[in-house]
């Protein structure tokens, strides 16, 4: 997690770092800090406990001058989120400031042997470490900050995305990746820094993206230089074009960067969608897919790695590929997977899924199939980042930057390219007919309608919102296709208003969980209309008859559930594979306006991180 900046050019470095910080905040928000070189040769280092605007009060009347700069917003993995712990770190001369994204897993040996060197440690972090480690060999080597970086890179175990800057040399930033991200900008005489495209974009588009095992040499008034921790030579230097608009990274009007992404469906499945259904709806278009056609046909399995909402979207491509496509679906958390002895062949197909392209127990999970011979898919959100860049193939979702911690539109966004993919896989395979293809394809393209159709009742549920904020417990109930659904609406609430909510399959909910049924726990079941829509309605009785408040989420029209729940969310009629791209909007509504009602920060809910870079 965590955000890095970075910027060397002829501006007042501050200033770009800070509003660097704020784009990256929603990255972690633990602490930040910067660091700039001053016109008068000082190394200033400023970092606070907290959020970007209590560094802003803090640095107020601090001496902010200087052109080259690097800086930090923190989720905190080693040490208390404190001011000590806040990054960027200082060497011990305090010639060096080094900020660090990842985990450096070997910290303890390596803070042993610079102790016993006569190294002073002041922070509980493990990046202070690697600032330690550079110094200590650039003064016992007599080397350069770029040779020393390269050495202690080599004997660094972990993940790390570092930018180091070196009082002694202000024109230079040296910057290196390791299974955490780094884009590096290149503007007019200036170059930027940072985590993702977000701080950049305002200034260039043309952009670096580090890959693993690289540094780079970022000097004033000089060409950027790339070269390989194993390497002499210089890597070859990609520059990329970005697509993103400095619009997609602002508000809009809206309070809450979720409530705007929530809104913004309607036209982000839209792109996603576009250009990928035929005029005629009569077939799919996914280069990703039909350029590796063998290798789906031949799969004897699919198997989807996510973490967090993906996972919940990967249990809908479970049911959409074993029902289009007929072939046998795993799905497995990430973090799990990597570390399980799984049974892995070269039929297999996985699939990565993850907004951020960079969570990274996914990334792992797809490197360990991929040693096994298994054909890799990336389906991300993020225009080249690390999962894309490291599988043999994939789709992006293209649903524009989400900046809200609690994902939304990037949910609905994979569920949709999910979708897609089964029926074109089943297509190829022959195990969709062409009306099926037909009216699911065009279902699909009514999604946005619907969507919009869905927001007239946002009143309503803003209503129902106020009824329920209270509550201590929720459980979220449904079957089939929506079982995810109801995992994912319980996610919903738990991470924005901290209220516990629990996601059940209706029908096992009686094997235990019903104990917990009273009148002081609301049920909301997805209880619309698909194959086991009867079961679902025994279901609402047996929560009816507890004493359980039940507030259902039904197919228009309804009449039978609507008798016996106590309030009633209706949806449009959709292909039963497709309800839940549906069922999630009054599901992400209802979540975001009691945690409104509690007072939480939605954008930027407690303990959590939008990218998850860390173990
Ligand atoms: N491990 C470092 C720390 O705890 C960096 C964490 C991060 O990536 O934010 O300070």
């Amino acid at each position: 997690m965590c955000g890095i900046v970075g910027y060397i050019g002829n501006r007042r470095a501050y200033d770009i770092l800070i509003q660097g910080l704020h784009r990256l905040e929603y990255r972690g928000y633990d602490s930040s800090g910067v660091a700039m070189i001053s016109e008068t040769g000082e190394l200033n280092i400023y970092k606070s406990k907290g959020k970007v605007e209590a560094l802003e009060r803090y640095a107020v009347d601090k001496d902010l001058g200087g052109n080259i700069g690097i800086a930090h917003t923190r989720w905190a993995t080693h040490g208390e989120p404190n001011d000590i712990n806040a990054h960027p770190h200082y060497s011990q001369s305090g010639r060096i400031a080094l900020v660090h994204n990842g985990t450096i897993e070997n910290y303890s040996v390596l803070k042993e042997a610079l102790i016993q060197q006569g190294y002073k440690f002041v922070s509980q972090t493990d990046t202070e470490v690697a600032v330690q480690l550079i110094e200590y060999i650039m003064t016992t080597n007599n080397c350069s900050l770029f040779d020393a970086v390269k050495e202690a890179a080599k004997r660094i175990v972990g993940a790390y995305a570092i930018a180091v800057v070196d009082r002694e040399n202000p024109g230079q930033i040296i910057a290196a990746r390791q299974s955490s991200p780094l884009v590096i900008g290149v503007g007019e005489g200036e170059y930027f820094l940072a985590s993702d495209a977000t701080p950049i974009i305002e200034y260039t588009n043309k952009v670096v993206y580090l890959n693993d095992g690289e540094i780079a040499v970022i000097n004033r008034d000089e060409e950027l230089k790339v070269y390989h921790i194993n390497g002499a030579d210089q890597s070859k230097i990609e520059i990329t074009e970005l697509q993103m608009s400095i619009e997609q990274l602002e508000k809009g009007g809206y309070p809450h960067f979720m409530l705007k992404e929530i809104f913004e469906q309607p036209r982000t499945l839209a792109d996603c969608i576009s250009g990928r259904i035929t005029a005629d709806g009569k077939s799919i278009v996914l280069a990703g897919v039909t350029d590796h056609k063998e290798r789906f046909l031949n799969a004897g399995r699919i198997i989807i790695v996510a973490c967090g909402t993906s996972w919940h979207a990967a249990l809908i491509g479970k049911h959409l590929f074993e029902d289009f496509c007929r072939i046998p679906v795993a799905v497995e958390y990430a973090s799990e997977f990597r570390y399980s002895n799984p049974v892995v062949t070269d039929k297999d197909v996985l699939i990565a899924l993850s907004q951020s392209g960079e969570t990274a127990d996914t990334l792992a999970a797809l490197e360990l199939a991929k040693s096994k011979g298994a054909f890799v898919f990336g389906i991300c959100n993020v225009i080249g980042s690390s999962i894309p860049r490291a599988t043999h193939s994939g789709c992006y979702i293209h649903v524009g930057p989400e900046i809200g911690v609690a994902s939304t539109k990037a949910f609905t966004g994979q569920v949709t390219v999910l979708a897609m993919m089964a029926l074109l896989i089943g297509q190829m395979k022959g195990t969709v007919d062409a009306e099926t293809l037909e009216t699911v394809a065009n279902d699909i393209r009514r999604v946005p309608t619907l969507i919009k159709e869905i927001f007239k009742l946002n009143d309503k549920i803003e209503d129902l919102a106020k009824i329920f904020t209270y509550a201590h417990n929720f459980l979220y109930l449904g079957r089939g296709y929506n079982f995810p659904s109801a995992l994912e609406g319980a996610l919903k609430l738990k991470e924005i208003s901290y209220i516990h909510a629990e996601g059940y399959p209706a029908a096992e909910m009686k094997h235990g969980t019903i104990a917990l049924i009273d009148n002081d726990m609301p049920s909301v079941v997805i209880a619309i209309k698909d194959h086991v829509y009867d079961k679902t309605v025994n279901n609402i009785q047996q929560v009816k008859a507890r004493g359980g408040k039940v507030v259902a989420i039904v197919t228009e029209g309804d009449t039978v559930v609507k008798e016996m729940a106590d309030y009633v969310i209706e949806v449009p009629q959709i292909s039963e594979c497709l309800t839940p791209l549906l069922t999630a909007i009054p599901l992400q509504l209802l979540a975001y306006y009691i945690a409104v009602n509690k007072g939480r920060n939605v954008d930027q809910p407690r303990n959590l991180a939008k990218s998850v870079t860390v173990e």
